[in-house]
């Protein structure tokens, strides 16, 4: 189903969030819509993109909008639910927080995405804030390159 393909994720730390939940509590009606892009992002073995979870509503609820897909993930976004990374193909692709937080290797050449843990990273901030005064907004980051087949 995505051209790309995601590597090993196991070491991740996940704790599960009751994405729809969280939105009640925070206040927004829970309309079918809504739901169904929960869901989606919530069933999501990895990262989706707002397209696909447009396609895969559509294919059972005609009726959805893809503007109302864009709303929904920005929506989540804002609440600290999903988050968000550009993985280069020009298409933004979302998971749930429940993932863990990690970074990604992405390879130019073959499409194929290694999963980094913050945690291998995290000294790096600390560094770059102790030398530069400089805090990094460590989100969800995409490192691109090549991976060890494509080096040869
Ligand atoms: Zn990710
Ligand atoms: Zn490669």
């Amino acid at each position: 189903m995505f051209a790309i393909k995601y590597g090993a994720g196991e070491g991740r730390v996940k704790q599960p969030v009751d994405m729809s939940s969280r939105l009640s509590e925070s206040g927004y009606r829970l309309t079918p819509q809504r739901l169904m892009v929960v869901r989606a992002v919530e069933e999501a073995d990895s990262h989706i993109s707002a397209e696909e979870i447009y396609l895969q509503i559509r294919a059972r609820y005609p009726h959805m909008n893809i503007s109302t897909v864009y709303r929904t993930l920005e929506l989540l976004s804002g609440l600290g639910l999903v988050t968000e990374t550009d993985m280069g193909d020009g298409r933004v692709r979302y998971h749930s927080i429940g993932k863990g937080h990690h970074h990604h290797l992405v390879c130019q050449k073959c499409g194929e995405i290694i999963d980094v843990e913050e945690s291998m990273l995290s000294p790096l901030w600390s560094e770059i804030g102790q030398r530069y005064g400089f805090k990094v907004d460590m989100k969800h980051l995409a490192f691109f390159g090549l991976c060890a087949k494509c080096r040869g």
